[in-house]
C-alpha cells in the first residue's frame, strides 16, 4: 500500500568534520522538513543554528529508535515529511538509522537519499588501495579477544577491509591486525579527513603498527584503517587457513570429488580442524 498524499523520509548526510561539506540540497532538506530526527539533537543544533536552519528536532539515537519508529511513521502517513540526521556523515553507516529506514519502507513510504560526507567512502578514496571491491566490517568489538576472532574471520578476505576505529585503539588495532594479516599486507590509516590536523599513513601492516607505538598522533582523533585484501594465491596456498595450507590443500582434492558439505566434514577429520572452520574454508575455495 502507498500513501499518495505522505511525507517523505530523506536521509540526509552532514559533515565529517568540515562545514564546507553541507550541501546545497541538505540545507533546502533541513529547511523544508517537518522535523529533524537527530542522533544529538545538540549536536546537529550546533549545525543548524550555523546554517540558520529553526526546524525543530525529535532524538534518535540508539537506546531510543525502536519507540520513535511508530511516531515518525503516523507522522509521515499525515503528509509530514521528515529528515534523518546523524552526528556526522552518513545516517545508518554505523550510526542510528537502519531501523527506522527499514520500518518506513516496510510501511510502504518514500525514503530518499540526500547523499554527502561518509568517512569510510572517503577514506577509500585517498587510500590507494584497490577500490573495485571492498568489504565494510564498521567498529570491531572493543574487547581483545573478540576483537582477534573477528580480524582471524577476515584473514582470508580478498577484498580490501574497511575499518572505524577509536582513537584510543587503534594502536592495538594495527598491532593486532599485523598479527593476523601479517607484518607486510598493505594498510592505511586516514586521520581526521577534511580537519585541519587531517594526516593519511599509508605502509605495511608492521610498519604502521610499529609508527603507532611511537607517535602518538597516529592514535589522535577520527580514524578509518583499510586493510589491503589477501592475494587471492595466499589465500590458497599459505597458511592462511590457519592449518600451514594443509586444510585448503585436503579440501581442493575433496572438493574435486565430492559434494561441498561432505569435502568439509571429512577435510576437518583429516586435518583436525573444525567443522565450522572446514566449512567455511570449503565456501571460500569454492568461490576464488
Ligand atoms: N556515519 C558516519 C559516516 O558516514 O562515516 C560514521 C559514524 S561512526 C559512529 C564514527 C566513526 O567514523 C569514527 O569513529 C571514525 O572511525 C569514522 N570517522 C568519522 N569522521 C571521520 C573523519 N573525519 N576522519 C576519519 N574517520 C572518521
Amino acid at each position: 500500500m502507498t500513501y499518495e498524499a505522505a511525507g517523505r523520509l530523506y536521509v540526509v548526510a552532514t559533515p565529517i568534520g568540515n562545514l564546507g561539506d553541507f550541501s546545497t540540497r541538505a540545507g533546502e532538506i533541513l529547511r523544508s522538513v517537518s522535523l529533524i530526527a537527530a542522533e544529538d539533537t545538540r549536536h546537529t543544533g550546533v549545525l543548524l543554528k550555523h546554517f540558520g536552519i529553526e526546524t525543530p528536532q525529535l532524538s534518535l539515537h540508539d537506546h531510543n529508535e525502536k519507540q520513535r519508529v511508530d511516531d515518525i511513521i503516523q507522522r509521515l502517513k499525515r503528509g509530514y515529511s521528515v529528515a534523518l540526521v546523524s552526528d556526522a556523515g552518513t545516517p545508518a553507516i554505523s550510526d542510528p538509522g537502519f531501523e527506522l529506514v527499514r520500518a518506513v519502507t516496510a510501511a510502504g513510504l518514500e525514503v530518499i537519499a540526500i547523499p554527502g560526507p561518509c568517512a569510510a567512502i572517503a577514506a577509500l578514496s585517498i587510500g590507494g588501495l584497490p577500490t573495485d571491491r571492498f568489504c565494510f566490517e564498521g567498529f570491531l568489538p572493543a574487547r581483545g579477544a573478540a576483537r582477534r576472532k573477528r580480524l582471524e574471520s577476515l584473514s582470508a578476505e580478498v577484498r580490501t577491509l574497511v575499518l572505524y576505529e577509536a582513537p584510543h585503539r587503534v594502536r592495538e588495532t594495527l598491532e593486532d591486525c599485523a598479527a593476523v594479516f601479517g607484518n607486510e599486507r598493505s594498510a592505511t590509516v586516514a586521520r581526521e579527513i577534511t580537519k585541519m590536523h587531517e594526516s593519511t599513513y599509508r605502509g605495511p601492516l608492521g610498519e604502521l603498527a610499529a609508527r603507532a607505538a611511537t607517535d602518538a598522533d597516529v592514535g589522535r582523533g577520527e580514524i578509518v584503517l583499510l586493510i589491503g585484501g589477501a592475494p587471492p594465491e595466499a589465500v590458497e596456498e599459505s597458511g592462511a587457513d590457519g592449518h600451514g595450507g594443509r586444510l585448503d590443500r585436503v579440501l581442493k582434492l575433496l572438493l574435486a570429488e565430492l559434494p561441498l558439505k561432505q569435502a568439509a566434514r571429512l577435510a576437518a577429520q583429516i586435518t583436525e580442524a573444525r567443522d565450522n572452520e572446514a566449512y567455511k574454508r570449503a565456501l571460500l575455495l569454492k568461490q576464488t
